[in-house]
C-alpha cells in the first residue's frame, strides 16, 4: 500500500546547482551569482513537490537468466541485476519511492526553452536539484517507517544506475501507483514525465547499514525528518 504525501521544498543545495551546471570552481560574477539566487527561488516557487512510497518485504532472492532476481512481497515488483543485489545484499525489506515536482516546473521549462534557453538551463539545474530534495523527503518517511519497524535503511538507488535495468519503471510507478496519484508518466524510452521526476529503492536491514545516516548533522533527509522533530533518531 503506498503512500502520497506533499512535500516542503524550501531551498536546494546550491553547490548542487552549479555542479549541475558544470561548474568546476571557476570564479562567478556577482551579477551571475545573483541571476542564479533569482532563478533558483522561480523554479521553488514553480515547484509542487509530491510522492508516492510504500515498503514492501523482500519474499526470495533469485536468479533469472544468470542474473540475480530480488522479488518484493505483494507487489510485481522485481529488482534485477548484480549491482541491485549487490546493495541490497541483506536487505529483509525495500522502500520503493517516486517523487516529482510537478507540471508547472516542465511547463516553464518548455516556455524558457523557445524564450530565455539561458536562463533555462539555469532553471533546469534548479528543478533538477529541487527534485532530489524531494526524493530526501520521501527518503525521510521511508526511514521513519523503518524505525517503527526496528529496522536501518541504506541509500537510494534508481533504476539506470549500475545495471538495475530503466525497464524496472513501469512495474515500480505501478506498484506506487504514481500515475494517478502524482500524474507520472512513461515515454516508449521509459523517461519520465514530468522530467523532473525520479524514482529509487532503499533496503530496510535489521543492523545499521554502511555511512548511509550515520549522522544528523550531515543527513540529506534532516529538513524532513519526522524522527528528528520528535527527538529520537534512525539509528535506534
Ligand atoms: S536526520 Fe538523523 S535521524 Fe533523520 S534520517 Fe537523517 S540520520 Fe536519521
Amino acid at each position: 500500500m503506498a503512500t502520497v504525501e506533499s512535500y516542503d521544498v524550501r531551498s536546494v543545495d546550491r553547490g548542487e546547482v552549479l555542479r549541475y551546471l558544470g561548474y568546476a570552481g571557476q570564479p562567478i560574477t556577482p551579477e551571475l551569482d545573483a541571476r542564479i539566487d533569482e532563478v533558483v527561488a522561480r523554479c521553488l516557487a514553480a515547484c509542487r513537490p509530491r510522492g508516492s512510497w510504500g515498503v514492501f518485504d523482500v519474499a526470495a532472492r533469485g536468479e533469472k537468466g544468470g542474473v540475480p532476481v530480488i522479488s518484493l512481497a505483494g507487489t510485481s515488483l522485481e529488482l534485477r541485476g548484480r549491482s541491485i543485489a549487490e546493495h541490497l545484499d541483506g536487505a529483509v525489506a525495500v522502500g520503493a519511492l517516486a517523487v516529482t515536482v510537478g507540471m508547472g516546473v516542465e511547463a516553464e521549462l518548455r516556455r524558457l526553452s523557445l524564450t530565455d534557453p539561458l536562463t533555462q538551463v539555469v532553471f533546469d539545474a534548479a528543478g533538477t536539484a529541487a527534485v532530489e530534495r524531494a526524493a530526501d523527503a520521501a527518503e525521510a518517511s521511508v526511514v521513519a517507517d523503518a524505525a517503527s519497524r526496528g529496522l536501518f535503511c541504506g541509500s537510494r538507488f534508481s533504476p539506470g544506475y549500475g545495471d538495475l535495468p530503466l525497464a524496472t519503471q513501469p512495474v515500480l510507478l505501478a506498484a506506487l501507483d504514481a500515475q494517478r496519484a502524482l500524474g507520472i508518466t512513461l515515454s516508449r524510452e521509459l523517461l519520465m514525465s514530468p522530467t523532473k521526476s525520479v524514482t529509487a529503492v532503499v533496503g530496510l536491514f535489521e543492523q545499521p547499514r554502511g555511512t548511509a545516516h550515520a549522522s544528523c548533522a550531515g543527513c540529506p533527509c534532516r529538513d524532513f525528518c519526522v524522527l528528528l522533530r520528535s527527538g529520537s533518531t534512525c539509528r535506534g
